[in-house]
């Protein structure tokens, strides 16, 4: 018997262990692989601002100033004066994270599966059921289950809170030895040649090892990433073909939700944080940042939803979380509908778009800080047509969520 039993131990599980356990409550964290981050599924992007924000050590990122775009028949290069973007050093981060949650005192178990919520008969979540190879089935019980099990939300799926996605990514990814690297520069290559229906990319780690890697959206493609990936490392088109010679170290697989948040994040016994709430910017399909923050929310509130009643997650947790991102993704949503409709000449025209950006203006906008004033401003005075354009569409999406 537990407090809290976090399911995943993720960015999201494992700050909502540390936040609960922090406040005095018992927390046992859940996670399938055999050690933390075992299988990296994600690129590791976030911005300098939200990795010291966070906390996250300063020798577990690579900072980045350089950002660079390529298209079929066009280019765009921002340089912003300081890093505002950076790679994480993912499983280092990861088990970083997992330091942390131990130190405060929670139990992790790894090598152990929960395969279905237990539920008592009001239908409440009462516990799960764990399955580790070579032990009994064994169940756990706990007065606040949290499902940060990612993608495939494990327990909210079973109880009917989630619905398989629709719109998803799927990404692969090697993360290289490169014979030749700029260690503070970034490239996202779109069009048919890269990505049907999505991007690649280049991160640099830090030292010789860059993060190439393709991802495709679904519904909107069927295309299989893995096999472009692998055509891109020997055909080498781009800006791929400067950096020399290519040693494959690792290989990283993911899938990440592209739909917003769910309908619902909390439920009876139960409450959902990170991939597994659909908490990411879908303009680039990041959600490491909010996964660490609504993880770290989620457990700071819970001590106090053991003691005076779930709903209390409603308003401390589900409406904070809502306010403060819902708009902002379906704005990005709404960009990114574009851009799943662009061909080649069209992704020429919107680098031209991009090129046009600030240094700021570009970070606000990669990161989906679409603010009412910056829009409004770009979309009325920006002395380029496109460029006016291009952000009404964003500010009209702010407007259908905000009103006027
Ligand atoms: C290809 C790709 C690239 C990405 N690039 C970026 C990026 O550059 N920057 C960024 O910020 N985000 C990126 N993302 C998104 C980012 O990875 C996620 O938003 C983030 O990992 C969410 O964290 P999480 O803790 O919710 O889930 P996860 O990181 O998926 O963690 C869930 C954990 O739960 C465990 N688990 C699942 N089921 C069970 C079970 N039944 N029992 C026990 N354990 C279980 C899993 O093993 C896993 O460890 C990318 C995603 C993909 C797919």
């Amino acid at each position: 018997m537990y407090d809290v039993i976090v399911v995943g131990g993720g960015p999201a599980g494992l700050s909502a262990a540390r936040a609960a356990a922090l406040k005095g409550v018992s927390v046992l964290v859940v996670e399938q692989e055999q050690s933390i981050a075992e299988h990296v599924r994600t690129s590791g992007v976030t911005w300098m601002t939200d990795a010291k924000e966070l906390g996250i050590p300063r020798e577990l990122y690579n900072p980045v100033s350089g950002y660079r775009f390529v298209s079929p028949g066009n280019k765009a290069s921002i340089k912003s004066s300081s890093p505002e973007a950076c790679v994480l050093d993912v499983r280092r981060t990861y088990q970083h994270l997992a330091e942390l949650a131990g130190d405060a005192g929670a139990v992790l178990r790894l090598r152990t599966r929960v395969i279905r919520p237990v539920l008592d008969q009001n239908k409440r979540v009462e516990g799960v059921m764990l399955s580790s190879s070579g032990v009994p089935e064994e169940e756990v019980r706990a007065g606040l289950v949290i499902d940060a099990s990612g993608f495939h939300s494990v327990i909210a799926k079973d109880l009917g809170m989630a619905p398989e996605w629709v719109n998803y990514g799927v990404g692969a990814e090697y993360e290289a030895l490169a014979e030749n690297v700029r260690e503070d520069e970034w490239y996202l290559m779109v069009g048919s040649a890269y990505s049907p229906a999505g991007y690649a990319w280049i991160f640099p780690v830090g030292g010789r090892r860059v993060r190439i890697g393709v991802g495709v959206g679904r519904p909107h493609s069927k295309a299989n990433p893995v096999g472009m990936l692998d055509r891109l490392m020997l055909e080498r088109p781009g800006p791929l073909a400067g950096y020399g010679r290519l040693t494959p170290l690792e290989f990283h697989y993911g899938l990440v939700p592209n739909e917003g948040l769910r309908s619902r994040l909390v439920g009876n016994g139960v409450a959902l944080v990170g991939d597994s709430a659909g908490q990411g910017n879908p303009l680039v399909l990041e959600g490491i940042r909010y996964a660490i923050r609504y993880g770290r929310l989620l457990g700071e509130c819970a001590p106090d939803a053991l003691s005076y009643g779930i709903d209390l997650l409603k308003q401390r947790y589900e409406t904070v979380c809502r306010n403060e991102v819902e708009s902002k993704i379906k704005a990005a949503l709404r960009v990114q509908s574009r851009w799943l409709g662009l061909d080649d000449a069209g992704w020429d025209k919107e680098l031209d778009i991009i090129n046009e950006l600030s240094p700021q203006e570009f970070m606000q906008f990669i990161r989906s800080d679409f603010s009412t004033l910056t829009m409004a401003r770009l979309a009325t005075k920006h002395p380029k047509l496109a460029v006016r354009e291009f952000f009404a569409l964003a500010k009209g999406a702010l407007q259908d969520v905000y009103g006027g």
